[in-house]
């Protein structure tokens, strides 16, 4: 069996693994990723006829924003669940929007792609050709999934797509199934950090929403509009009942299909009680109206990348009274790193940030502790681990702690795009 690494190898991003077993092709996610321009770069071709099927983990664009090129020249059947599908279509829509000049591909692919849609429940296997599938919850976003893949020869794969090992207030952890795997594909966005206990993250942010809220200021918390601004939401509506909550941006139509495959939610009940609740920014009055109040907004883009929270921040940005929470994570030379280094940010006019400004570690993936545990659940079956889906730095220093953590019976691999990697069972 062999694993060909058609992007995702020593970075964060276009996420496309291939497994190729008895000359029969399955691909695992095909996303985009972005250079230093913000323009989209996409990973290794792969004939879309070769391939018995595409499974896609989640919804953002990093693991599905190539997929729609399969679909036009081919029509291999993907296996999704239902909220990828949904969310998918979102985000695609708005990187079109913003990206169409670079992209080969437009939204009636992915209505072709949606037409071979095979959805999936967690737990319940699928055959694709030769090849079997098993999806469990991966707890990083609705519908987030990890793929189980039995190939043709009978290897068996475990892909951990974006994965978050702790229960968080809209999602289940991660559901580790009981089979014996021969090889763990594993994604290493923080393979060298180790996150603060949530609830300690949570606490600190909290406490901060409050005082700022007793002195009459008002909170902007820049998130992404597809899981944060939910988890964010359901904490403050939970901790703090009395503060008024405004949620801006793509967020609503994400929260709708959040509500709609609410089987999907660890709580739905109180999901639907945070979103009673909430005050959804409609238009310009309404926005115009929000950050005159003490107040939480919760808003798109998580990084100031433009959206609304840009808005907000140039408003609010002047009073000291006033705070600017990041609990997203934030790109080296985005809006919200250079703020956070330089307490300012002359490309949007901000001199100086007189509002106190500070950042939270909220993340929807595991740390190198949460990740260790994947791999020594599997620890007695495991043959091959491959670690992608990281800065080199992370991928090295996780993949060293596995070696010390295992032995040596397990082969290690941190292989970079392009490589073809031979599996043994
Ligand atoms: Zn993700
Ligand atoms: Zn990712």
């Amino acid at each position: 069996m062999f694993l060909k690494i058609l992007g995702g190898g020593q970075e964060v991003g276009r996420a496309a693994y291939l497994v190729i077993d008895k000359n029969k092709y399955f691909l695992l996610d095909y996303g985009v990723n972005f250079d230093e321009e913000d323009h989209p770069q996409f990973p290794l071709h792969v004939r879309p006829i070769d391939l018995s099927g595409i499974a896609i983990t989640h919804a953002h664009l990093d693991h599905i924003g190539a997929a729609p090129l399969l679909y036009i020249t081919g029509k291999p059947p993907l296996y999704v669940t239902k909220p990828t599908l949904d969310i998918g279509k979102l985000l695609i829509n708005d990187f079109l929007k913003l990206n169409a000049y670079y992209v080969d591909y437009d939204i009636g692919e992915f209505e072709t792609m949606a037409t071979k849609a095979k959805f999936m429940e967690y737990g319940v296997e699928e055959e694709a050709g030769e090849f079997t599938l098993l999806f469990t919850d991966a707890g990083h976003i609705l519908g987030s999934s990890m793929i189980y893949l039995e190939t043709p020869s009978g290897h068996r794969i475990l892909y951990t797509g974006d994965v978050n090992t702790i229960q968080t207030w809209t999602l289940n952890r991660a559901q580790l199934w009981p089979i014996k795997i021969d090889t763990l594909i594993i994604e290493s966005t923080y393979g060298s950090t180790k996150h603060p206990p949530r609830h300690m993250s949570e606490k600190r942010l909290i406490d901060a929403i409050e005082e700022v809220i007793d002195s009459g200021g008002t909170v902007l918390i820049p998130a992404f509009s597809v899981g944060r601004t939910q988890e964010v939401m359901c904490l403050v509506q939970a901790e703090l009942p009395h503060v008024n909550i405004y949620v801006d941006g793509m967020s609503r139509d994400i929260t709708n299909i959040y509500l709609k495959y609410k089987n999907f939610l660890r709580d739905p009940a109180m999901f639907q009680k945070a979103v009673e609740n909430t005050f959804f920014i409609r238009g310009w009055s309404d926005r115009r109206k929000a950050w005159k109040t003490p107040s939480v907004i919760i808003s798109s883009a998580g990084m100031l990348k433009g959206g609304p929270s840009v808005y907000y921040l140039k408003k609010i940005s002047d009073n000291p009274k006033n705070a600017v929470f990041l609990v997203s994570y934030q790109a080296p030379n985005s809006p919200g790193h250079i703020l956070l280094e330089k307490g300012k940010l002359e490309e949007l006019g901000i001199e100086e940030m007189r509002a106190r400004l500070e950042w939270f570690d909220l993340s929807s993936h595991a740390g190198k502790d949460g990740l260790l545990s994947i791999m020594l659940r599997y620890k007695h079956v495991l043959k091959n681990i491959v670690i992608i889906h990281g800065e080199p730095e992370s991928t090295t220093k996780l993949a060293s702690m596995a070696r010390e953590a295992l032995g040596k019976d397990i082969n290690i691999y941190t292989p970079s795009n392009g490589e073809e990697i031979k599996l043994e069972a």
